[in-house]
């Protein structure tokens, strides 16, 4: 059943969630191999496998954010920041997906993955935002610095039950936080954003797994209509979520960070456009790739993998530089920026001689 939601927090016993025992939340599969059966393995991978190419060897081709054109089109806009950071214009409101702009997806600054690239505008530069939507609680999702450094810029932060509260024992006001639980719909600006069911986890630490709910979006406007998938393995929900919302005019789709050891809560790229399919799709962004690697493959693997199941396919594909900007249903081009790298990193490992 479908509720429209009034902004609200509500504390766990208040919870009527389906997904939540009274202790953690639960995906609707019951077991799930997330890669935590055979730990051993993967840190011995970890260890000893040759993980070169996992970051680029260069700097990335980019674009910075045309702020100007943001400012003035009438029609609904997209552009990726980098890993599932997503920025929007929706009914001429501008909307921002998982904010992450510090240097490490990680507890601390000082260790942890590293971005490949700068975000293509700053915080300071952002507009001002109608509402920030946060798919779950992990560090390359939720980044307590650029939660902190928007709060004031944003009207509205929208997230999955328990992730609201986390922004709110930070210090964001709780009259700005909608919590949501899966298939419950929030209207804001003239949006409709309903959060729909994924398969995935959640913590922060080592004690706190699963004590807060993921979640992807659906994000639905006047002019256009988009899908967020947030992270997660391939599963049965994508083809309800494309019976109940579909079409989309663009899904923005996990397209990374996946192995076969962890596939259940990340999908591998032809999944990624299974789900695409599934949601019943018209253009597909693949992301959560080339900002962080957190798993073992090459950065530019996920893009290889789903360009050419897309062909496969016959799916529409968009693989944006970082801070290119489209109209959403509006013509596209790929230029391979992602390929043009790995010549050259060819180049380079032949010259190391390491190859
Ligand atoms: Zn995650
Ligand atoms: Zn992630």
């Amino acid at each position: 059943m479908s509720l429209t939601m009034m902004s609200c927090v509500n504390k766990p016993e208040q919870w009527q969630s389906e997904q939540f025992d009274g202790k953690t939340f639960n995906n609707q599969a019951t077991s799930l191999n997330d890669g935590s059966e055979n730990m051993a393995n993967i840190f011995y991978r970890f260890m000893f496998e040759d993980r070169k190419q996992r970051v680029p060897q260069q700097a990335l081709p980019m674009q910075p954010l045309d702020l100007q054109l943001w400012q003035q089109s009438q029609q609904d806009l997209v552009a990726r920041l980098g890993h599932s950071s997503v920025l929007l214009k929706l009914d001429g409101g501008f909307w921002l997906t998982d904010p992450v702009f510090s240097k490490r997806a990680s507890p601390v600054q000082w260790a942890g993955p590293k971005r490949f690239h700068q975000p293509p505008v700053t915080l300071e530069q952002l507009p001002e935002l109608t509402a920030i939507v946060i798919s779950h609680d992990h560090y390359d999702h939720l980044d307590k610095h650029s939660v902190l450094a928007l709060a004031d810029k944003t009207e509205r932060f929208i997230a999955p039950l328990g992730v609201g509260q986390r922004l709110i024992d930070w210090g964001v006001p709780a009259d700005k936080v909608t919590e949501l639980d899966w298939w419950q719909e929030y209207q804001h600006a003239g949006v409709t954003v309903a959060a729909t069911p994924a398969q995935h986890f959640s913590g922060r630490s080592l004690r706190d797994r699963n004590q807060t709910l993921w979640a992807s979006f659906v994000l639905q406007g006047q002019q256009s209509k988009v899908f967020f998938s947030g992270d997660g393995g391939y599963f049965g929900g994508f083809k309800e979520i494309g019976e109940r919302y579909g079409p989309f005019d663009l899904t923005l789709m996990e397209t990374g960070a996946y192995d076969e050891s962890w596939a259940s809560v990340h999908m591998l790229p032809e999944q990624s456009v299974q789900a695409h399919l599934d949601v019943r799709g018209e253009v597909l962004l693949p992301i959560h790739n080339s900002t962080f690697n957190l798993a073992f493959h090459p950065w530019q693997e996920p893009l290889q993998r789903v360009q050419h199941q897309a062909e496969r396919s016959g799916v529409s594909l968009w693989i944006p530089m970082i801070g290119e900007t489209r109209t959403i249903g509006g013509a596209y081009s790929n230029n391979s920026w992602w390929e043009q790298s790995a010549e050259t990193l060819t180049q380079l490992t032949a010259v190391d001689g390491n190859s």
